[in-house]
């Protein structure tokens, strides 16, 4: 078997296909890339915009428990300076209405619990108190302040503590109002306002973490004033709210951060430290949908650069195949064929070596030129003309040309022009494909000449023989004269015997010259043929006429069966009764001893009528048959009388009155010879007394 050549993928016939494939590729993955970050800008505004919201919910809430705060704080202050002492019964009054808070406390200018929500802190010295101590030295009036979130001393919980003091006239302290809230507090505050994966805070304007949820015991107190955090971002930022995409300082963890100022912002009255509340999420959860949806992305652009990659394959794979295909049909074509391309105006711009090879001409010499440097001038001048109408009309066109090669030699070629189109449909070139046809031209000519020459050979010889036989029937007839003369006198045995052979010889000879003279007329063209309407069966009948003697001597039994109906041909008469004499008189000759023949008409397809002589002699083999018609040829039997030129007269003669003959036969089952013409139907309408053939 044959090794196959490996197919080429990449070749200038598939260039296109790549590079149709690769920028599907390349386009599909710059618009997935493009969706893939609008996405994720939209992924960014969208979580800044979501965690602002819950930032402003948290401030809100926030900065309401500050206001709260204030006001309770101005409460316990305001009351003192009316009553002129604290009021332990709003302490209660105020345990009860914000229990969630740990305590609220009024200190003197001493710095003891003079009243407390929380009874048994009454009397308790807070002067070691940082914030006592300062409110004592330098006295805010009335400034609502919100100390760092420290350990208490006293209690050892995390505490946050606001409070507003109040200085005389001169400037010295005269009472502090206080609330420390546990952080804790905070803790399950923050935590009932958190969304699941996001973390919110409170931090102290110091930036002591005041709660973190979750894990708040991890965070608590820690101090985010000194990382690059999101607190120290938005403390330069400047706003009330600002948002942030940045790395925290508590989890150093990459973050969605959006930070808000509850105090002082939220307090109309003065204030002094800050409170800052924040939400924030990893931009790792936030993206999360983001990366898994650039996954499925990717897997669909690679499935479809897949399909796209396999079907340029494929099609690569077709187009060089065809390609293929298409080099070897035209290397076929170019290697079989004369072939040459013009323009439309019929300049050559391409020739094969068989147009070079076979016109002399070298393919330098042909490019550039018209055909007419082949023009042989031997063709009418119409002849091109319906060439160029016919591929001018974009048709194609077929014709045999006899061309002049640059030696002079003449040439024919079998030429198809095909008109091509370019891609607009124009028409653009034409193409030439020829054979070169001159050896069948050569042969078909002297094959002409042949039957030319034998025509008049043959014409010649039947003039010839036309004469002889004239020249022949004149002694002849004298010598049958004489002969029958003498048999009249009274001979010798033996005489009368050699003068019965001289005229029976003589008889033989007569019928030959006469038919070699029949032969001779109808080969030559000089026989006579009047074609009219025969009606079959009296033919035949008037025929067997003339045979009925001929079939008693021989012992032969000869039968017609006619027609149910009248079957009529257009024939000569007196020929066609030469013709089944012939057939006849041969069934009988070459007979068995008591044979039988049979003479019968058939109706044949397509309206024909045929005429059978059918008999029970020795038959023919089928290389018999093909020798019957061969003039002087005589099958076997030298005893029966005859010329051998019979049957060749019959067929002449039935072919020059437009019908067919044939035998069939085998060997030892006799033979029937037939001859059959077209039927006419003979008009009898009244008036029409002689029948006229229709
Ligand atoms: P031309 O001057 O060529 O004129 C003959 C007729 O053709 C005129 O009716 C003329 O009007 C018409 N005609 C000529 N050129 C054009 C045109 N561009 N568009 C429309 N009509 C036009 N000739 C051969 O003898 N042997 C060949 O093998 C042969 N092969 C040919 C193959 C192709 C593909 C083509 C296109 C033409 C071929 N011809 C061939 C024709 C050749 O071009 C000449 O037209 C022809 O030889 C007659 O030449 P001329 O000088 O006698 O007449």
């Amino acid at each position: 078997m044959g090794k196959r050549a490996p197919v080429k993928l990449f070749c200038r016939q598939t260039y296109a296909i790549w590079l149709m494939a690769l920028s599907i590729v390349l386009m599909t993955a710059a618009i997935g890339i493009q969706r893939r970050w609008e996405d994720h800008q939209a992924t960014d505004k969208r979580t800044r915009q979501e965690l602002a919201t819950r930032a402003r919910l948290l401030d809100s809430h926030l900065s309401g428990l500050v206001r709260n705060i204030n006001l309770a704080l101005d409460l316990i202050i305001s009351e003192r300076i009316r009553e002129g002492r604290c009021d332990q019964e709003l302490m209660l009054h105020l345990a009860e209405q914000y229990p969630e808070f740990r305590s609220f406390t009024f200190i003197d200018a001493q710095g003891i619990n003079q009243c407390a929500s929380v009874p048994s802190l009454i009397g308790l010295d807070r002067s070691v108190e940082e914030y006592v101590r300062r409110a004592k030295t330098k006295p805010l009036d009335n400034v609502l302040i919100v100390e760092k979130p420290f350990v208490s001393k006293l209690s050892g919980v995390p505490i946050l503590v606001f409070y507003k003091s109040r200085a005389d006239a001169a400037g010295h302290l005269k009472m502090i109002a206080q609330v420390s809230i546990d952080l804790h507090y905070f803790d399950t505050l923050l935590d009932s306002l958190r969304e699941p994966g996001q973390a919110v805070f409170m931090i102290h304007g110091s930036g002591l973490m005041v709660s973190r949820v979750p894990d708040p015991d991890k965070y608590r107190l820690t101090d985010v004033s000194r990382s690059p955090a999101a607190f120290n971002a938005h403390r330069s930022n400047g706003n009330r709210l600002s948002t942030h995409r940045i790395v925290t300082a508590t989890d150093h963890l990459e973050k969605y951060a959006v930070l808000s100022d509850i105090m002082p912002s939220s307090l109309s009255a003065n204030s002094q430290g800050t409170l800052v509340v924040g939400i924030s999420e990893t931009v790792e959860s936030v993206y999360a949908g983001w990366y898994q949806d650039n996954w499925i992305a990717l897997a669909k652009w690679l499935t479809l650069s897949s399909a796209i990659f396999c079907v340029a394959w494929l099609v690569s794979r077709r187009q060089l195949a065809l390609q293929h295909e298409i080099t070897q049909l035209s290397r076929a074509l170019d290697q079989h064929a004369i072939v040459s391309i013009t323009d439309i105006r019929g300049i050559i711009t391409h020739a094969n070596d068989k147009f070079s090879e076979i016109s002399g001409y070298s393919k330098e010499e042909l490019i550039g030129q018209n055909h007419r440097i082949v023009n042989s001038g031997t063709h009418p001048k119409g002849f091109f003309d319906e060439m160029w109408r016919t591929i001018s009309a974009g048709e194609t066109w077929h014709g045999l040309i006899c061309n002049r090669a640059k030696d002079g030699k003449l040439y024919w070629v079998n030429s198809t022009i095909v008109p091509m189109y370019d891609h607009k449909g124009r028409l653009d070139r034409y193409i030439s494909i020829r054979t070169d046809i001159s050896d069948l031209i050569d042969t078909e000519e002297q094959l002409q000449r042949t039957m030319e020459e034998s025509d008049a050979a043959n014409k010649r010889k039947s003039v010839f023989l036309s004469n002889m036989s004239h020249e022949l029937r004149n002694p002849l007839n004298a010598i049958m004269g004489f002969s029958q003369l003498l048999l009249y006198e009274k001979l010798s045995p033996i005489v009368e015997e050699n003068v019965n052979h001289i005229h029976k010889a003589g008889k033989h000879m007569l019928t030959i010259i006469n038919e070699v003279l029949d032969l001779a007329r109808v080969e030559s063209g000089r026989a006579q043929i009047s074609m009219e309407v025969v009606d079959v069966d009296r033919l035949i009948g008037e025929t067997f006429e003339l045979v009925l003697p001929l079939a008693a001597r021989n012992e032969i039994e000869l039968t017609h069966k006619s027609a149910d109906e009248p079957l009529t041909i257009m024939a000569d008469p007196t020929r066609l009764s030469q013709v089944l004499l012939n057939f006849i008189s041969n069934a009988i000759k070459y007979n068995n001893p008591n044979g039988r023949v049979r003479v019968y008409t058939q109706k044949q397809e397509g309206n024909r009528i045929r005429i059978n002589v059918a008999d029970t002699g020795i038959g023919l083999t089928p290389e018999d048959q093909t020798k019957l018609f061969i003039p002087f040829t005589r099958l076997g039997q030298k005893n029966v009388e005859g010329t051998g030129i019979g049957l060749t007269i019959s067929r002449q003669l039935v072919e020059l009155m437009n019908g067919e003959m044939g035998v069939e036969s085998n060997a030892d089952n006799g033979s029937t010879f037939w001859i059959e013409f077209a039927a006419v139907t003979i008009n009898h309408e009244p008036g029409n007394s002689n029948g006229v053939a229709s």
